[in-house]
């Protein structure tokens, strides 16, 4: 497991990068992981070209926190995951651009590409909207993403988790690739959608696919 100062670091750089990529602007947005019993997060409203690995809040399940800066102010959709996900290591928020425009729109992400299984199902749902930070917002978050890896969230962006801030991240990209060229088939025309029983395939494919070495 790695130390709180390492995954301090990796949360601040993983926080930096989503601006770097174009997936977050400014403060919008927010990264963390499990830290045993705790978790640390990126904390409310600072900008993340700014973050240092000081900056990050240790963070109790219920939300307390010492030291001078508060948690995300999503810090309840952050804990519920990791309280009903044991596999869950890191959660990302984005308000990425074409994510964030199929939210808007409330719609899924439907299986019109076989990588829509990254995110573990075959298609990504969208939650109702309630306002940011809410308790509604989580509940509705958690309903969405059912065992799956992704939701995005109704007029606001995406979330996602992995068992570590590598894997959150490369599903957080993908998703916003996905969404980008869906929008892009949809404004061509309108895309077929794959069968459950295909997207189950996919799945079993996934289980083997790229593993590396020290995947075990
Ligand atoms: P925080 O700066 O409080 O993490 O909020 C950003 C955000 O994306 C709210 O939904
Ligand atoms: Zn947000």
């Amino acid at each position: 497991m790695p130390s709180e100062d390492q995954l301090r670091e990796e949360i601040a750089a993983t926080a930096r990068l989503l601006g770097e990529k174009g997936l977050n602007r400014a403060a919008a947005g927010n990264v963390s992981a499990r830290f045993g019993e705790r978790v640390l997060i990126t904390p409310s409203g600072v900008p993340h070209d700014e973050l240092t690995a000081a900056d990050i809040v240790r963070m109790d399940m219920d939300g307390g926190h010492e030291g001078p800066l508060p948690p995300s102010s999503e810090w309840r959709m952050h804990r519920d995951i990791y309280a009903a996900k044991r596999e869950a290591g890191a959660v990302i928020h984005t308000h990425s651009d074409h994510a964030t425009a199929l939210a808007c729109l409330g719609e899924p992400l439907p299986a019109f590409h076989y990588m829509v299984a990254v995110a573990g199902g075959a298609a990504v749902e969208c939650a109702p909207y309630a306002t940011f930070g809410s308790e509604d917002l989580s509940r509705h978050m958690l309903r969405a993403l059912g065992d799956r890896k992704a939701a995005l969230l109704a007029h606001h962006g995406l979330i996602c988790h992995g068992r570590d801030l590598k894997e959150a991240l490369g599903i957080a990209e993908e998703i916003e690739g996905l969404a980008r060229v869906y929008l892009l088939a949809r404004a061509a025309g309108q895309p077929t959608i794959l069968s459950d029983d295909e997207m189950a395939r996919v799945a079993a494919k996934f289980a083997t696919y790229g593993r590396r070495r020290d995947d075990g």
